[in-house]
């Protein structure tokens, strides 16, 4: 008999009003039911965003320091906790479990750093133009904010998100991935645990179309955060344009690694395996194009199918693993249609390329890690997001050409550069057109202290993680007092 979980609601776990649920299925095996989880309708959005907005007027009158305690605390049970929601996430989406502990401790480091933010959310005190006039800034919560988040990161994104908007002094409805419910019930039972007010938290699960939607649709939430493609972002993005909300954006990538000439060819190839193939590619950070430089280009690729055709694929949960299923069947077939749009297209498959298939493989959503070479810039294996194990080749003679080709693709998120010349290095980090520049690591990985986000069309300007994304989840406000005892007129020429 499979567990059957709720949303929380109202402060109270609560069946959702629809009556209708869905399962949770392992993608490492399908017959391993997680449990199931509510369907929900708008009716529970609505009410979710009415017992927010309670959670808010308490909320936002506790002191700032005081709900960096409850974080702190947050983190402890996080912590606490570490190796058993490492487990279930894998279970549920079936990351390796390396890769899962280090999803939490990126939830633990964000839960630290909340907690200290609370001892500073500054404000500036600044010089007025007049005499005895008293001018400064100060930070004020905003309101409910609507948490929509993708599957690939189940407990570190929700995460980046809540955890500054409850320090800054916001009540929260979660949406997560319809892939990922576990993780976040285990999430805001952490929180509650920690002594958050019940009617801070809202947990809503179910599908984007009606349950994300309704949340972007509510007039009263002022603030949404979205993680998720591009095209589920634009969407989000047009509703709250037209609702005058305040939207951060995290969406696609189509990140490059360059290895140049010079470059240490050991340490590049260590880091396209682990960029390419760690998180079975669905990462938003994910290496999805090489760009090898003409004079080690045959030879590197050789070397890197050698090393890719020995991963392990596998259940993430058993020791060994390099590389676990894909989320979900829809994902497999996407991944599949670029095998047929590459070979189409004229690139040559160097190795993988089918489902992977035999044993226990035969059970989950596996893939072939797949190389193809000779992509040519322009073409689509070298634009669109396949969010897989698709690795995409592509010859450069000169460094111009790879900042070139590197930039010229729709998405900005990450990039990285092997290379032993200084110079160079410095070049990267200036002219690649994306948020994040590695050199001489991987395009993926991220740091809870630094912002993160892309350009172009993977954001629209906000950043999460660091002290960036405080702002995003907090009004600027300014405070004048003038202690003249005279009427002193400002925005008049005074000069
Ligand atoms: P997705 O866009 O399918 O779904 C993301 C979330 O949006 C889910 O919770 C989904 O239920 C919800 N949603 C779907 N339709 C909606 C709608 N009409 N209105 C409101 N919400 C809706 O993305 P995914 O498959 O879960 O995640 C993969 C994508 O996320 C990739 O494109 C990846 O690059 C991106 N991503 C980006 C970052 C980043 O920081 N830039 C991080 C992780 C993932």
């Amino acid at each position: 008999m499979s567990k059957t979980f709720e949303n929380f609601v109202g402060g109270q776990w609560v069946a959702p009003t629809t009556g209708e649920y869905f399962d949770n299925r392992n993608p490492a095996n399908h017959s391993d039911l997680i449990g199931r989880f509510p369907s929900s309708g708008i009716a529970d959005v609505q009410r979710a965003v009415e017992s927010a907005r309670r959670g808010f007027e308490l909320w936002k009158r506790t002191p700032a320091p005081a709900r960096g305690d409850v974080l702190r605390r947050v983190g402890d049970l996080m912590a606490a906790r570490k190796e058993e929601i490492a487990d279930l996430m894998t279970r549920e989406m079936g990351k390796p479990l390396a890769e899962t502990r280090g999803d939490v401790q990126e939830g633990i480091d964000t839960a630290y750093y909340a907690a200290t933010e609370g001892r500073r959310l500054f404000g500036h005190t600044v010089p007025s133009e007049l005499a005895n006039k008293w001018a400064m800034t100060m930070r004020r919560p905003i309101g409910v904010c609507g948490l929509i988040t993708p599957f690939n990161f189940p407990m570190a994104i929700p995460t980046w998100k809540m955890f500054p908007a409850l320090l800054c002094g916001n009540s929260v409805v979660l949406k997560p991935a319809e892939d990922v419910p576990h993780t976040a019930t285990v999430l805001v039972e952490i929180l509650l645990a920690a002594g958050l007010p019940p009617e801070v938290i809202q947990l809503v699960h179910g599908f984007g179309e009606v349950v994300g939607k309704a949340l972007v649709d509510h007039p009263q939430v002022p603030v949404i955060s979205f993680t998720g493609s591009t095209e589920t972002g634009r969407l989000v993005g047009e509703t709250c344009g037209r609702m005058h909300k305040r939207l951060s954006l995290e969406m696609g990538g189509k990140n490059a690694q360059i290895v140049l000439d010079d470059a240490d060819l050991d340490l590049a190839l260590d880091g396209v395996l682990w960029g390419a193939f760690g998180t079975t590619g669905q990462r938003c950070t994910a290496t999805s194009r090489l760009l090898l430089q003409s004079g080690i280009h045959d030879a590197f690729v050789q070397r890197l199918a050698d090393r890719t055709m020995q991963l392990r694929l596998g259940d993430g949960r058993v020791a060994g693993t390099d590389v676990g299923p894909l989320v979900n069947e829809a994902a497999r077939e996407k991944v599949e249609r670029y095998i047929e749009i590459g070979r189409a297209q004229g690139a040559t498959l160097v190795c993988g390329g089918a489902r992977a298939t035999g044993g226990a493989l035969n059970n989950g959503f596996f893939f072939q890690p797949t190389i193809f070479s000779g992509v040519t810039a322009g073409s689509r294996l070298d634009q669109e997001e396949i969010f897989g194990p698709v690795l995409s080749v592509i010859k450069v003679e000169n460094v111009d050409e790879a900042f070139a080709v590197n930039n010229g693709v729709r998405y900005g998120l990450s990039s990285s550069v092997y290379t032993s010349n200084v110079n160079v290095a410095f070049r990267a980090m200036q002219d690649l057109d994306n948020g994040i520049t590695y050199v001489n690591a991987p395009t993926i990985g991220a740091e809870a202290h630094l912002p993160f986000g892309g350009v172009k069309e993977t954001g629209n300007g906000h950043r999460e993680g660091g002290w960036e994304v405080y702002e995003f989840y907090s009004e600027t406000k300014v405070g004048y007092v003038d202690y003249s005892g005279a009427l002193q007129r400002a925005q008049i020429d005074n000069y």
